[in-house]
């Protein structure tokens, strides 16, 4: 053994190695990184912008919103 050790890279599976001169570890380059944090990025502004519809089945609900969702 000399200390390398490789993993899969969680964006694309490609294998990687995960050592300190791997500065995107444990992804494989920085497009894939990137990709990662993006997904996170847009999956925190989802949950933060859009509250769940029936998280609160009392909360009274816009004849304008019903509207909406039979045009649908
Ligand atoms: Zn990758």
């Amino acid at each position: 053994m000399n200390g390398v050790r490789e993993v899969h890279c969680p964006t694309c599976r490609q294998l990687t190695v995960y050592a300190a001169d791997n500065p995107w570890r444990p992804f494989c380059s920085a497009r894939c990184r990137g990709m990662d944090l993006g997904a996170w990025a847009s999956e925190d502004y989802r949950v933060a912008t859009t509250p769940p519809a029936d998280a609160d089945p009392d909360a009274p609900r816009s004849p304008i919103d019903r509207e909406g969702d039979r045009d649908r």
